[in-house]
């Protein structure tokens, strides 16, 4: 199954070696790797954003974080050049939403609506997204003093030495508000309920440190700006009385969880509670034989880019020893 063109069925059906859902830094990175391996991988971009594809990254401004680029690269330049690379290698890209695919019986079908596609095996990267809080001012404000990600954000000039907030109160939450102590003056943790949600340990970690205040009862209302259009604060409600507050803040960090975009694999490959697609430990083998997951949407935990760019990486690399093997 391995070669350069596709190979026909025995009714003379073409059948790709490879599909890859998705055009995030997992996907492309897995479109690379395929391409390079002669595989023809065709490429499923996703049309959700308005057509753009790159995922994430392409609603962000530096990355600052991402190796080989010392001073920084904006999001869409970076994505566009992992865009570039996968094309020079000769994947074929599709900037299509897949809107049904089957994996119960191979060979297995992805279907946009514009093409129906049959393959061999699949790179499914189709990432998370943030879960947001629909704040009035949110959209205006987004990477501009909201964000959804304190390691990718916390050290930029924008925030750092500054006083910033995090709403929710699991685990994420009170991760972001410890690691944003690094660089803040200081942290506000905002929670609905009264109590935290968190890990007993992140808790202990949380209300003992003095750079960090939690506020109980509290629900955010909206941000404030000041006469410059910049984030200056944020409006709170109490809920156990109604009063409303303004707190300082010169940026506000959602800690609400993600939501993997999963929802094309239910019932076919076994996803955690959550909803993340299940990988075998150390691997990008989903359930199913020749299924490989990369990136965001099998990753609740580290959700960067170069974390997605190396399980892409594994998951094109796999597929091309599943192919090999079953060849
Ligand atoms: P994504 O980037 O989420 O891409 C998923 C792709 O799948 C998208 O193109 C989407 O359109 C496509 N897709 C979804 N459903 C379908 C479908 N049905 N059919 C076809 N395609 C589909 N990380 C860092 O390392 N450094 C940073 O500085 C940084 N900054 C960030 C800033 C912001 C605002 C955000 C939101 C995230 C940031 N991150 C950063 C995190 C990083 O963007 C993600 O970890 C990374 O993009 C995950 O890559 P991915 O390929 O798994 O998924």
């Amino acid at each position: 199954r391995v070669s350069a063109t596709s190979s026909p069925s025995s009714s003379g059906e073409i059948i790709e070696n490879v599909v890859i859902i998705g055009s995030g830094p997992a996907g492309y990175t897995a479109a690379i790797y395929a391409a390079r391996a002669n595989l023809k991988p065709v490429v499923f971009e996703g049309y959700q954003m308005g057509g753009v594809p790159g995922g994430q990254l392409m609603t962000t401004t530096e990355v600052e974080n991402f190796p080989g680029f010392p001073d920084g690269i904006t999001g869409p330049d970076l994505m566009e050049r992992m865009r570039k690379q996968a094309e020079r290698w000769g994947a074929e890209l599709y900037p299509e939403d897949v809107e049904y695919l089957s994996v119960k019986t191979a060979p297995f079908t992805v279907q946009s609506s514009e093409r129906k596609v049959k393959c061999h095996s699949i790179i499914y990267a189709t990432g998370a997204t943030a879960k947001r809080l629909r704040l009035p001012r949110e959209e205006e404000f987004w990477s501009r003093g909201i964000s959804a990600c304190a390691i990718c954000d916390g050290a930029s000039p924008l925030f750092k030495g500054q006083v910033l907030a995090v709403v929710g109160g699991g685990d994420t939450a009170t991760e972001e508000a410890l690691y944003l102590t690094k660089y803040a003056r200081h942290v506000h943790l905002l929670v609905r309920r009264d109590q935290l949600r968190a890990s007993k340990a992140m808790q202990d970690r949380v209300i003992n440190n003095p750079n960090i205040t939690v506020h109980y009862n509290t629900e955010t209302v909206d941000v404030l700006s000041n006469t410059k259009g910049q984030m200056s604060g944020i409006l709170l409600r109490r809920l156990d009385t109604g009063e409303e507050t303004e707190l300082e803040a010169k940026g506000l960090f959602y800690g609400i969880g993600h939501s993997p975009n999963s929802q094309l694999l239910e019932g076919q490959v076994e996803l955690d509670s959550s909803g993340y697609v299940l990988v075998r430990e150390g691997t990008s083998n989903t359930s199913v034989e020749g299924v490989f997951a990369a990136g965001d949407v099998q990753d609740h935990e580290w959700r960067q880019a170069v974390t997605a760019a190396g399980s892409g990486c594994i998951a094109a690399l796999s597929a091309e020893r599943y192919l090999t093997s079953n060849n």
